[in-house]
C-alpha cells in the first residue's frame, strides 16, 4: 500500500481518539484464563437486572418477521412514546440507540466553521461527534466536576451551533437543578441547539429534578435525547430518541439512515417502555447499589463524587490505571476515566448486591497491595 489514507480523511478524523467502551466479559475471560461466570462485569453502566421477561416474550413474537425491513418511521414506537410523555409523534426522532441522536444533530446542523459548546469531564461522544463534522470543540472547565452552565452560556458566540449538557453527567454522576437549568435555557439564543442528554433520567427520583419534556414548548430550541440502554435494560439492541420541536426532528430526519432502528428493537422498546415494574425494580435496585457502594467506600476512606446515574466516580487518591489492572486480575471490571481527565477515579456502574460486595472485596485487596 503506497497511500497514507489517514492522510486522506478528513482533517477533524484524522484528529480523533475513537470511543473507549468497557472491557468485554470474553476479552478479559481469554486474556486471564478466567471464567466467563467468574467476572463482574461494572463498566458500561448496564442494567444489572437483566431484559425483562416482557421486553424477551415481545422478542420472540417478533422473530419470524425477521426477513422484513422495520417499520422506518416506528410507528408504533412513536405512538407509545407520545401517549407516555404527552408528545406528538412528529416531534420524535428514533436513533440507533441515543449516541445515534447526538450524532444525527450534529451532522444535520453543524459545520466546520462551527463552534459546539460541552463541558469537561462530559460524555465522549461529544468531542467525538464534533470532531468528525469538523467543527471546533469549546470545552469549558467543569465546576465541582459538574458542568458550570454560566460559564457554558458564556462561551456561546455567534458561531456557536450547538451545546450538549447531560444531566445527568456521565462518568461524573453530577446533575444540574431545575433552576440552574431554566435559567440557562432562557439565556441561550434561540439560533443556538441545546441537545440535553438524558441517558440517565429515569433514575433520578428527586420530586424537583427537572425534565427536559417540560421545556420543549417554551424552547423550539431544545432537543432532549433519551434511551432504552440503561434503566430499560437493552443496552445490546441499542434504540434511543429524541423530542424535539417538529422543524429539527425534519431535519434528523432527512440526515438518518432509513431503517436505523431495527425491528427487535422497536419491538422490544414498546414492551420496555410498558414494564413499569421494571423500571421501578431498576431504580430500586440502583438506590440501594449506590447506598452499598458508598458506604463500601467510606470503609475504605475513599472520596467519591456523589451520583444521580446508575454509576458513581470514586476517588482513589492516586493514579487509578494500577488498580484497574489489579481489579482485572480479580475477575472485576470496571471503567479507567484517565480519557475524561479523571486519572485518579474509577467509574463504577451499580450492579446486583452481590457484584457490588465482589467489587468492594476486590477493590479492598487491591488497594492493600498496589
Ligand atoms: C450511555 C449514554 C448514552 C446512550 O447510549 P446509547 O446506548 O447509545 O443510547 C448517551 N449519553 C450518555 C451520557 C450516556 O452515558
Amino acid at each position: 500500500m503506497t497511500c497514507d489514507f489517514l492522510s486522506l480523511a478528513l482533517p477533524g478524523v484524522q484528529k480523533l481518539s475513537p470511543y473507549v467502551p468497557g472491557k468485554p466479559v470474553d476479552e478479559l475471560a481469554r486474556e486471564f484464563g478466567l471464567r466467563v461466570q467468574d467476572i463482574v462485569k461494572l463498566a458500561s453502566n448496564e442494567n444489572p437486572l437483566g431484559p425483562s421477561p416482557r421486553v424477551l416474550e415481545a422478542i420472540r413474537a417478533a422473530l419470524p418477521e425477521l426477513t422484513r425491513y422495520p417499520d422506518g418511521n416506528g410507528f408504533a414506537l412513536k405512538q407509545a412514546l407520545s401517549h407516555e410523555f404527552g408528545l406528538v409523534p412528529e416531534q420524535l426522532t428514533l436513533g440507533n440507540g441515543s449516541n445515534d441522536i447526538l450524532e444525527l444533530v450534529t451532522r444535520a446542523f453543524v459545520a466546520p466553521e462551527h463552534e459546539v459548546v460541552f463541558s469537561e469531564h462530559a460524555f465522549a461522544v461529544y468531542p467525538i461527534v464534533t470532531q468528525a463534522v469538523g467543527a471546533r470543540a469549546v470545552v469549558v472547565p467543569a465546576r465541582d466536576w459538574g458542568h458550570d452552565l454560566s460559564a457554558m452560556a458564556a462561551a456561546i458566540t455567534p458561531a456557536t451551533r450547538l451545546v450538549f449538557i447531560a444531566n445527568p453527567n456521565n462518568p461524573t454522576g453530577t446533575w444540574i437543578g431545575r433552576a440552574e437549568l431554566e435559567q440557562f435555557l432562557a439565556g441561550v439564543p434561540e439560533r443556538v441547539i441545546v441537545v440535553l442528554d438524558e441517558a440517565y433520567t429515569e433514575y433520578v427520583e428527586d420530586a424537583d429534578f427537572p425534565r427536559g419534556f417540560d421545556y420543549l414548548a417554551q424552547y423550539p430550541n431544545l432537543l432532549v435525547s433519551r434511551t432504552f440502554s440503561k434503566a430499560y435494560g437493552l443496552a445490546a439492541l441499542r434504540v434511543g430518541y429524541a423530542a424535539s420541536h417538529p422543524a429539527i426532528a425534519d431535519a434528523l430526519n432527512r440526515v438518518r439512515q432509513p431503517f436505523n432502528v431495527n425491528s427487535l428493537a422497536l419491538t422490544a422498546a414498546c414492551a420496555a417502555l410498558a414494564d413499569e415494574d421494571y423500571l421501578q425494580r431498576s431504580r430500586e435496585l440502583n438506590s440501594a447499589g449506590m447506598a452499598q457502594l458508598e458506604q463500601g467506600f467510606a470503609r475504605l476512606g475513599l472520596q467519591w463524587i456523589p451520583s444521580r446515574g446508575n454509576f458513581i466516580a470514586v476517588d482513589l487518591g492516586r493514579e487509578a490505571a494500577p488498580v484497574y489492572q489489579g481489579l482485572l486480575r480479580e475477575g472485576v471490571i470496571v471503567r479507567p476515566v484517565a480519557n475524561y481527565g479523571m486519572p485518579q477515579h474509577l467509574r463504577v456502574t451499580i450492579g446486583l448486591e452481590q457484584e457490588n460486595h465482589r467489587f468492594l472485596d476486590a477493590l479492598q485487596q487491591v488497594l492493600a497491595r498496589v
